[in-house]
């Protein structure tokens, strides 16, 4: 398989260390994407590190724990992370450029649309974008959470063909590899949610901040959005050659979807889950086998605090999750009308009704 467009994630433990950056390993990322970048593939880089030169540069131990203080120790690490990515990649004569993105950017429909625009844009120019969250104006509720997920997120703007995520570990283990010397890395996942209940998320592979169990979500996500995702070593030989070539290395979670169109994806990818709604029996079958809406009839349980047009997670009965879509009604409301048929809500409601809790337009079923 070869991937034309590919976003890769750099993380904070390859690209720094007690020294400050480490300029061998970014040559040799910089190398290995040259000659991809000459044969006109399309690679998008996700940095973490702004925080972790930030910390060095002010000489403040391992202490950016507040807020405030991870932002602004971001503010002066991400022009140190942009200006080596700049150095190493103008020694071979491509081009970067510096790409900050809040998660409302994203969430915005036409703030994404717009990031689209701009990315593809570059990509046109053969320029490489480099992407880190805007971490000096990113409050926790604001937060993409991780790198991880933003590589994610990112893949699905751009439908990317494949999302590369290096990091420190060699891979997906089976067991913890910390406690089991017998673990071994899971070459190739077919089925993310079936294999996926067995695989270890623990030992070793908890540094930086998304961690296994992060790099694992964003799989599943990845994986009904269509897009391939590839967990392998940043310091292993010719890496991201290889898996552009299509060989094995690390860990693949193989898709099986073909990539969802640009609604789909938006609502699965950008839009963070604001609450759960579970469903009975009679609303699982519709909405699994029958293509149909989700009426106020079907639910039985609302959960989260959310508002009209946010996005929540359907369950079934048992907790399993059925899919995701953008609700026409806020929490509050729902929690009146649960359960109730729509005869009776359009006689109390009147104008202000809608048929449908969440449209199938604004519905996603994971398949
Ligand atoms: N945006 C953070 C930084 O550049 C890293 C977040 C992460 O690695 O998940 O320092």
């Amino acid at each position: 398989m070869m991937y034309r467009r590919m976003v890769i994630k750099v993380g904070t433990n390859l690209l720094v260390d007690d020294k400050g950056i480490r300029k061998n390993f970014l040559k040799s990322i910089v190398a290995q994407i040259k000659p991809l970048h000459a044969a006109g593939r399309e690679i998008i880089i996700v940095s973490s590190g702004a925080i972790g030169l930030g910390i060095r540069k002010l000489n403040l131990g391992k202490k950016a724990s507040t807020l405030s203080e991870k932002q602004a120790t971001a503010a002066v690490g991400q022009i140190m992370l942009m200006q080596a990515y700049e150095e190493a990649f103008r020694a071979v004569n491509i081009p970067v450029a510096q790409v900050l993105l809040g998660h409302d950017d994203i969430k915005s429909k036409s703030r994404n649309i717009n990031a689209r625009n701009t990315l593809n844009k570059l990509l046109e120019w053969k320029v490489i974008p480099v992407i880190n969250e805007n971490d000096t104006v990113a409050t926790d509720e604001i937060k993409f959470g991780d790198n991880d997920t933003l590589a994610g997120i990112v893949g699905s703007v751009v439908s990317a063909d494949a999302v590369l995520i290096l990091t420190s570990v060699d891979g997906v283990y089976d067991k913890n590899p910390d406690t089991n010397a017998d673990a071994r890395i899971i070459n190739e996942i077919d089925d993310i949610n079936e294999q996926g209940k067995n695989i270890s998320t623990e030992g070793r592979t908890t540094m930086g901040t998304g961690g296994m169990g992060a790099k694992l979500e964003i799989a599943r996500k990845l994986n009904y959005a269509g897009i391939p995702l590839v967990i392998a070593n940043g310091n292993a030989d010719n890496v991201i050659e290889k898996i552009a070539a299509g060989k094995n290395e690390g860990t693949i979670v193989r898709v099986k979807n073909e990539k969802l169109g640009p609604k789909k994806s938006y609502i699965l990818m950008s839009l963070k889950e604001k609450g759960k709604l579970k469903v009975d029996d009679g609303a699982k079958a519709a909405l699994l086998n029958s293509g149909k809406s989700l009426l106020a009839v079907g639910i039985c349980g609302v959960s989260g605090e959310f508002n009209f047009g946010d996005a929540v997670e359907i369950t079934d009965m048992n907790g399993a999750k059925l899919g995701k879509g953008m609700v026409n009604y806020s929490s509050k409301d729902l929690e009146g009308i649960k359960g109730r048929r729509n005869s009776e809500l359009k006689k109390e409601l009147g104008g202000n009704f809608y048929e449908e809790v969440i449209h199938r337009d604004n519905l996603l079923i994971y398949r």
